[in-house]
């Protein structure tokens, strides 16, 4: 299970209910900030997530509306957070102006004690943990350098509680060791392997995340089947030739591509200021009734199979996590 937490949902400038892009996945341990548009930090806070584990951000492109709040991000981690070290992942282009808005400004004049990692992405795998993977594909739009990214649970196989049973391997350590891939001695002497007791293998869930993007039948391969894809939605189809000349493009459109391509769940972002929410609900649901359009502070959780279910602000507070004695 993934979960996506808006902070900012608005396209190039801020409006009194949206602010300007940003969102976390969370992924069991792992925290990924998604863009950090200006006022950002301040949405963090509202959420109730906190900025415990926020240290790992991807960066879709670099326009100013998705890196602005990281100047302010990045001066408050280092001055009122334990956050040691920031990794920082986008394209060249992407590093290069916020190189310049870190180093030039926020960081120009004094140190800080916060380590910065800018990391460049390259098409395929960013992270692998035992759960999930996260990989970036390249994404057109105006020529930025931009890149979106899947989150994949790794496929698992269910743990056949009556075959084992039937094998006699006792409830306890011995279930979590098969279902881990080692093998295990029974009392009797018997060896049993993880094949006798564990079933097929499952797809787990995807959650495809696209920023801005300017033309969708590059990306069709990256998006097939995903159970839940988050896309921009800045224009409506009666301004489609606009959305094309400034690389965007209109919720119908969205709407068509996870139609297509056997989406589940559809969640839009990156709203323009120039319509109502209903209008941008009303074509979207035309096409695709498994639409969503995000809030400033929104939450789903993302499984295989489901549709995207939105949790409620109880749930995101939930998610803060405490300082441990460890941390
Ligand atoms: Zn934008
Ligand atoms: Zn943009």
């Amino acid at each position: 299970m993934f979960e996506i937490v808006f902070f900012g949902t608005s396209a190039s400038a801020p409006s009194i209910q949206r602010g300007l892009s940003s969102q976390a996945v969370l992924a069991g341990e792992y925290r990924f900030l998604i863009d950090c548009g200006e006022g950002t930090q301040r949405q963090i806070l509202r959420s109730g997530i906190g900025f415990k584990r926020l240290n790992r951000i991807l960066l879709t492109h670099a326009h100013l509306d998705h890196i602005l709040g990281l100047g302010g991000l990045v001066s408050t981690f280092a001055r009122w957070e334990s956050i040691e070290t920031l990794d920082i992942y986008g394209s060249r282009t992407t590093l290069d102006r916020v190189h310049a808005l870190l180093y030039n400004v926020v960081l120009g004049y004094e140190r800080l004690p916060v380590q910065i990692n800018l990391l460049e992405l390259k098409p395929g795998l960013i992270l692998e943990t035992k759960e999930f993977t996260v990989s970036a594909f390249p994404v057109t739009h105006r020529g930025s350098g931009s890149f979106g990214f899947i989150f994949q649970e790794r496929q698992r196989r269910p743990f056949l509680v009556e075959q084992a049973a039937a094998l006699g391997v006792p409830a306890g350590p011995e279930r979590g060791r098969l279902v881990a891939g080692d093998s295990i001695t029974l009392d009797d002497g018997r060896v049993i392997t993880p094949d006798m007791v564990l079933g097929e293998a499952t797809n787990g869930a995807t959650l495809v995340y696209i920023g801005d993007i300017g033309r969708l039948d590059n990306v069709r391969q990256y998006v097939e089947g995903a159970d839940t894809l988050v896309i921009e939605s800045t224009f409506l189809d009666q301004d489609a030739e606009t959305a094309a000349r400034f690389g965007h493009i209109t919720a119908r459109q969205a709407a068509e591509l996870a139609r297509e391509m056997g989406v589940r769940s559809l969640i839009l972002t990156h709203v323009s200021r120039r319509y109502r929410e209903a209008q941008v609900i009303e074509e979207a649901h035309s096409v695709f009734p498994d639409t969503f359009v995000a809030r400033d502070l929104d939450h789903y959780s993302i499984r295989r199979g489901k549709l995207a279910e939105k949790l409620t602000r109880e749930d995101t507070r939930a998610r803060n996590i405490a300082p441990t004695s460890e941390e």
